[in-house]
């Protein structure tokens, strides 16, 4: 369960401030998706990245299974989030120079996993994304969809509890889209990781259990949230 309780975050400073979140509360249950939509500058992102730690709210806090996130200094907050929680953007951000199985077992090494474990925990992730035949292929190489296919299955390898998407399918052709979204859902609902997805894409957002629409930093309305 995530718990957002009356976060606002201001920037700038004196008489430059922008509120881009006010006071906005609610709740995540264990296992969901959850769609952020409203139009661009509603203050999705900033929401985002205030619920994952990347920036820090003005006001109010944010729970995570029960821990409150922003009591965590800098170093177990991003031990926490190199744990528990995983990304994908909109541009994919693969390494191209390197090979599809570096690229996965990145996030391995950095977390300290020894080498030896790490072979198997990366297959597993090319699998389950289909570019196991690809593992010895520059990450360059590849099509679009292949690439966030390989950001996928970089993000899945550690075993995420919440995995973040921004915009996942943006730079895609609808079909190839359709194929990244359906490899989302199934690895939110086979493995119960909550699925935070931002989104324009009403079609993307209709198919996640919950959709929270902001407008002007406010929550404007709440659909779904019962799993
Ligand atoms: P969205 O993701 O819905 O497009 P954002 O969360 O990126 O919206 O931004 C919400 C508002 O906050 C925007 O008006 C944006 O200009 C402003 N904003 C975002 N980041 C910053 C920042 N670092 N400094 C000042 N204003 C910002």
């Amino acid at each position: 369960m995530i718990e957002i309780n009356n976060v606002t975050k201001i920037y700038g400073k004196k008489k430059n401030l922008f509120t881009a979140l006010d006071d906005v509360s609610f709740q995540i249950p264990e296992g969901a998706s959850v769609a952020i939509i409203g139009k661009s500058g509603s203050g999705k992102s900033t929401l985002m990245h205030t619920i994952s730690g990347l920036d820090h709210p003005t006001k109010g806090e944010i729970i995570v299974d029960g821990k409150n996130t922003l009591r965590l200094k800098p170093k177990q907050m991003d031990q926490f989030r190199s744990t528990e929680m995983s990304f994908i953007f909109q541009s994919f951000f693969v390494q191209g120079s390197e090979t599809c199985f570096n690229n996965v077992s990145l996030p391995l090494e950095i977390a300290g996993v020894p080498f030896k474990n790490r072979r198997h925990k990366v297959e597993v992730a090319l699998e389950a994304v289909e570019l196991l035949d690809k593992k010895r292929s520059r990450a360059k190489d590849l099509s679009g969809g292949q690439k966030q296919r390989l950001a996928i299955a970089r993000a899945i390898v550690n075993q995420p509890k919440i995995l973040f998407a921004d915009e996942p399918t943006g730079n895609l052709d609808s079909a190839t889209g359709e194929v990244v979204e359906n490899l989302l859902f199934s690895y939110n609902k086979k493995n119960g990781t909550t699925l935070i997805i931002v989104t324009h894409d009403a079609d993307l957002a209709a198919k996640c259990d919950m959709q929270v629409r902001m407008k002007d930093g406010r929550i404007e309305r709440i659909a779904g949230g019962a799993k």
